[in-house]
């Protein structure tokens, strides 16, 4: 829902006195249009995106209705006095709008000649769709003859007044849409009208009086026919637009300050809808799904701009245009071009033709997937726009994410339903749900997929917590597509062949009925959508993609490792470009139908001798895991870590599977409760775990580096060459690490000397508690090398569990008390300060000790930018991050040379 901010116009009026202290009033306003503009494109901090680059259009010759922009400063001083206007505003636009009237020669609230305008929302960063707009402001009863006149076409003006009603209404008086809609509704019963265009000029007449009356009857109020009053009304919804809920949603999700504060631009009306002769429409100069080189995009005919974005009539494609309107195609064509090659990127821009007449009323930074993000830099690169560098660092590492996004299996035979639009690439299974809250409530516990008939601002947060979004209705820049491309989720709009039933939680396609919660599959590259849960496969590196990484490549200096614990996981590694393994969770391994009930023996073991069988029977199974992963990364270092977590972990912990086990080990019952129990710990993540259990076990340590290194001396053997090097976990006291490298290196040269070969094998550890990075001087004595496990060491350091972080982090968030979760994002400061000096402080003693991270950290590119500063030599993440690293690393190296 919209904030209420209760602004009073009164309140403005009463700010808007002249500056008389004798200090000079900053200007507030620039103007734009008929030739001459105060901005240019690099001031979009004062005058948020549109108003500078309206302000640039014009410099460059491109026609654009003359306006005037009020600064984003000005929204901020609003906001700084309680809601009202900074000095000398007033003032300030009663200038500009004076000069507004002689380059358009009309007047603003002159009944003859009336000069309409359109106010319209305008922040720093681009934020579709989420503030408020005003068009067709300054009619009135009067004026609206005057329009008449003009236009010679009183349905037209009329129409244009109610419109503007129902806007003002709904965005500065507060007044229900759903009041206009129903009043809507019932005269085009009365006039048995399908639609409103075919209501008459009569009937458009009687419904300005209805519309009027509903303002009066909710607000108490006339409706204001005072154009000033009008406009100062417009500008302060504007203002507060900037702090209603959805707006906010989409700057947390964003990352965008909410200090920033958005502009007001006020333009003079242009109007698509003024007959065959008319349009308007939206493009970007390519594809922004593809990032193909075609005008994409579309257009109405006899039609303003918001029909074309509500997506409630479906617009023709700008292909249409060029049979349509020839010349306008043309005209549009060299336009998008100019401004392009100007802006040195793809263009995303609003026109409008006014009876033959073009005429640009925005352009921005197209916002495309990260497939055309990538085409489009190294197309650029190719026809010298850009250099390498300026390529890399113009594509979001976080988006290249969604290049790595599953499609659709092409081994499965889906049952498709329906077929929609292509908006946004990628495949997504999920169960249906139809609005945002359940939406937010399902994903929890569940991949959703939100249907709605069409999207609005409001969705949002329901869109970013689903896999993909299906409407039945809109374009392909409807609110659904460009929002979904956006935050890269899978997007299949104007799909016309189902219908979605809200209220009932259905759709129906054709004779299939999709109830709440059924699963479906959506194709946003074909626009698809199947029934049940299809298969899915992983994406390959090809291509631009492949070109980019590329040159990522070259240009880093961090290497970038994976974390992998099987074969196939080491497959998937090499094929996105891993440089070795920084992460083998070895307990990974013991788990599975074979393996678990050895262990759990182990576990269980009374003594010794027990115990050692045990492993002896898991040494084989370990070993040829092993084989298997040196096999795949062939000569490339991999970081094989002992285990880890507690052993509990590994044993039955409910009253039926304990039974289950006792039966299938032939362990009595009591004794495996008792051994559980005796397990049991109360903070088990400070507990019996990391290198404690291979110091008071040091048969696992045996165990474990037995295998590694007959492995590896095995494909020696074989001539396959392989880098092992064997961490230990958790160490926080250089005693423990002491006495577990003292059993590694003791079974390590007696396994080597029985293969009789030469291997070389380090052996480090993991710093992951805080204590370890105070001392990692004298670890480094010993240690060969360092891997911060920043998961841990995040946990240690604020003392927050991993696990349980859920129940406060939402709360810290809203608070502002963390800026992140530290989870996910590395806290320099802190976590980051630790990192600092355990990593000076071993290089203090080993000055070439290797430095790695491969806490989950490794895969996020501000903290990797931290990792590239303070000298670490890689990264190790999961598989499917390893091109994200790749670019982020070079990324860091970019903006060192700067
Ligand atoms: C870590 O703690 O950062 C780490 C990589 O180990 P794990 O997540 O397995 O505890
Ligand atoms: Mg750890």
């Amino acid at each position: 829902m919209r904030k209420r901010t209760g602004t009073s116009v009164k309140s403005t009026r009463k700010a808007a006195t002249p500056a008389s202290n004798g200090r000079a009033v900053p200007k507030h306003i620039y103007v734009f249009g008929g030739g001459r503009a105060d901005g240019r494109a690099d001031m979009k901090k004062l005058l948020g995106g549109k108003g500078a680059n309206l302000a640039e259009m014009t410099n460059l010759g491109v026609p654009v209705p003359p306006g005037f922009t009020i600064t984003t400063e000005v929204c901020r001083q609003f906001y700084a006095l309680g809601e009202r206007w900074p000095k000398g505003l007033e003032a300030q636009l009663a200038q500009q709008l004076r000069w507004l009237e002689g380059v358009t020669k009309k007047g603003f609230g002159n009944p003859k000649n009336p000069l309409l305008v359109s106010v319209r929302s305008g922040a720093p960063v681009s934020m579709p769709g989420m503030m408020d707009s005003i068009l067709n402001l300054g009619l009135n009863p009067d004026t609206v003859h005057g329009f008449i006149v003009k236009t010679e076409n009183p349905r037209f003006a009329y129409d244009a007044y109610r419109r503007f009603i129902q806007m003002y209404g709904d965005v500065v008086l507060h007044v229900e849409h759903k009041a206009f809609e129903e009043a809507l509704t019932k005269q085009r019963l009365a006039h048995s009208a399908k639609t409103d265009a075919e209501l008459p000029a009569q009937a458009l007449k009687e419904l300005v009086g209805a519309y009027k009356a509903i303002v009066k009857q909710r607000t108490g109020r006339d409706f204001p026919d005072d154009p000033m009053e009008q406009l100062r009304g417009a500008i302060n919804a504007v203002f507060s637009s900037w702090n209603n809920e959805r707006a906010n949603v989409y700057r947390r999700l964003n990352n965008i300050p909410n200090t920033l504060g958005t502009a007001v631009t006020v333009q003079s009306m242009v109007f698509g809808n003024m007959g065959s002769q008319s349009l308007t429409g939206v493009f970007f100069t390519r594809d922004p799904g593809t990032g193909e080189n075609r005008l994409y995009g579309e257009y109405l005919v006899n039609a303003q701009g918001e029909d074309v974005v509500a997506g409630i009539r479906t617009p023709k494609p700008m292909a249409e245009l060029k049979r349509e309107f020839p010349k306008i195609y043309d005209r549009l064509y060299k336009i998008g071009q100019q401004l392009q090659k100007y802006f040195k990127d793809i263009q995303d821009m609003e026109f409008t033709v006014e009876e033959e007449v073009l005429y640009m009323l925005q352009t921005r930074t197209g916002k495309r997937t990260a497939r055309a993000a990538v085409t489009i830099a190294t197309d650029f690169v190719k026809e010298g726009l850009i250099t390498k560098d300026q390529a890399l660092l113009r594509i979001d590492p976080a988006q290249i994410d969604q290049l790595l996004h599953p499609g659709i299996d092409p081994k499965a035979k889906p049952r498709v339903i329906a077929k929609g639009l292509p908006a946004s690439p990628g495949a997504a299974v999920g169960k249906v749900v139809f609005n945002t809250r359940d939406a937010v409530e399902l994903a929890e516990k569940s991949k959703v997929i939100l249907v709605r008939e069409e999207t609005s601002p409001e969705d949002i947060e329901g869109m970013a917590a689903s896999q993909g979004i299906l409407t039945a209705r809109g374009g392909m820049t409807s609110h659904a597509a460009v929002v979904g491309r956006g935050m890269g989720r899978c997007c299949v709009v104007g799909c016309n062949e189902i219908t979605v039933r809200e209220e009932e939680r259905h759709f129906t396609a054709g004779d299939v009925t999709v109830k709440e919660h059924d699963y479906i599959t959506l194709n946003g590259t074909t626009g698809e959508v199947m029934l049940g849960e299809v298969p899915l496969v992983q994406p390959e590196l090809t291509g631009s993609f492949k070109q980019l990484l590329e040159w990522a490549d070259t240009t880093r200096r961090l290497r970038v490792r994976a974390n992998a614990d099987t074969p196939q996981d080491a497959k998937v590694a090499r094929g996105f470009g891993a440089e070795g393994i920084g992460l083998c969770r070895t307990e990974h391994m013991f788990f599975g139908e074979e393996r678990l009930p050895v262990v759990r023996q182990m576990i269980l073991a009374k003594d010794v001798a027990a115990r050692k069988a045990a492993l002896a029977k898991l040494l084989p199974f370990q070993k040829q895991d092993f084989i298997g992963i040196f096999e795949v990364m062939k000569g490339l270092p991999v970081t094989i870590r002992l285990l880890d977590p507690p052993l509990h972990e590994f044993l039955p912990n409910t009253p039926e599977d304990q039974e289950r086990v006792s039966k299938q080990l032939g362990i009595d019952l009591r004794t495996l409760r008792e051994t559980v129990n005796s397990l049991h710990e109360l903070n088990p993540m400070l507990g019996h775990r990391g290198c404690r259990l291979g110091i008071t076990y040091p048969e696992i340590n045996e165990m474990q580096t037995q295998a590694i290194v007959e492995a590896a001396c095995e494909l020696l053997r074989d001539n396959v060459k392989v880098i092992p090097e064997i961490m230990v976990p958790l160490v926080g006291h250089p005693q423990e690490f002491h006495v577990a490298k003292a059993v590694i290196d003791e079974v390590a040269k007696r396994t080597i000397a029985r293969y009789k070969v030469t291997l070389k094998y380090l052996v480090g550890t993991m710093i992951e508690v805080p204590r370890a990075a105070v001392v990692a001087d004298v670890i480094a004595q010993e240690a060969e090398f360092f891997s911060f496990g920043t998961n841990d060491l995040t946990q240690m350091t604020f003392g927050f569990s991993r696990d349980d972080i859920g129940k406060f982090l939402p709360h810290y968030l809203k608070a502002n008390i963390l800026p992140a979760d530290p989870f996910m994002k590395l806290d320099q400061d802190g976590v980051g300060g630790l990192i600092r000096m355990g990593l000076q402080k071993g290089r203090a003693t080993r000055k070439d000790l290797k430095v790695g991270i491969c806490g989950e950290h490794g895969g996020e590119p501000s903290s990797i930018e931290f990792c590239h500063k303070v000298g670490m030599n890689y990264v190790s993440c999961s598989p499917y991050r390893v091109p994200v690293a790749r670019l982020a690393a070079a990324q860091a190296a970019l903006k060192d040379k700067k």
